[in-house]
């Protein structure tokens, strides 16, 4: 077992744990870094600096060797005492009454994905773990929504996220890829490209309940997401980038 950062074996303090095998542990540290301070992003550094930062030990988050291929990553909510990592939602309210929290345990085989900068958009190996990475994050924050977007009431391309809390995954991550001077990732089925501009993503009606979940549920880390300015950020889109034929609707 490690620790990121490796100076922090304080057990009180909710480091981020690597466990599984010194080989994996060693890339999964060095792929924590890349997220953290190696790369350009500012949007790495927030999920990671957040997670780091959250303050309990109880909250703390573990990356786990699975020591073959998944095909896939997954996270879990770890102390999570009647759903307390969940927040108690509505169909219109996405992030309602924010919940307890929890620690998080993430099911991760590097070796499976490509390498930073390589693959499909959003299938490289760091940005894998980022994507699981924010799913810890806000089960730390009792933010973790596991609803189902397989409804009727749900427009198709939302649908395509599978669950409220992929939303959050995916188009964080997508900042991160941005950032990184990658290309960014439609939804969550498999790894196609998204192909329309931030502002195409933040004026959709469609999208908007997510968006407002997460700025009434995580003001601080919104008013921050607000800050980055690269070519896709739906929290700060580019106004040279405006498409209005992009909007659609397909409900
Ligand atoms: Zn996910």
């Amino acid at each position: 077992m490690r620790f990121y950062p490796a100076a922090a074996t304080d057990v009180n303090f909710p480091t981020i744990r690597i466990t599984g095998g010194h080989h994996t542990e060693s890339e999964i540290e060095r792929i924590l870094k890349f997220i953290h301070i190696d790369s350009p992003s500012i949007a790495g550094w927030l999920i990671v600096e957040g997670i780091l930062k959250n303050g309990d030990r109880r909250e703390g988050v573990t990356i786990v060797n699975p020591h073959g291929n998944l095909n896939n990553a997954f996270t879990s909510a770890v102390g999570a005492d009647h759903n307390s990592d969940q927040p108690d939602s509505t169909a219109e309210d996405l992030l309602r009454n924010p919940g307890r929290g929890a620690g998080g345990r993430i099911v991760y085989y590097p070796w499976e994905w490509h390498q930073i900068g390589g693959g499909r958009p959003g299938a490289a190996r760091d940005e894998i773990l980022l994507h699981e990475l924010v799913h810890a994050y806000m089960q730390q924050r009792g933010l973790s929504s596991i609803r189902n977007l397989h409804r009727l009431r749900y427009a198709r391309r939302l649908r395509r996220f599978d669950l409220v809390d992929d939303f959050f995954a995916v188009m964080i991550t997508n900042v991160y890829s941005s950032e990184c001077g990658r290309q960014v990732r439609r939804d969550h089925h498999g790894f196609q490209s998204l192909n329309r501009n931030a502002m195409s993503i933040i004026s959709d009606p469609r999208f908007a309940p997510l968006f407002n979940a997460l700025a009434k549920g995580d003001p601080d880390l919104v008013k921050e997401l607000r800050k980055i300015d690269t070519a896709f950020n739906p929290w700060h889109p580019r106004m040279d980038l405006i498409d209005a034929t992009s909007v659609f609707d397909d409900a």
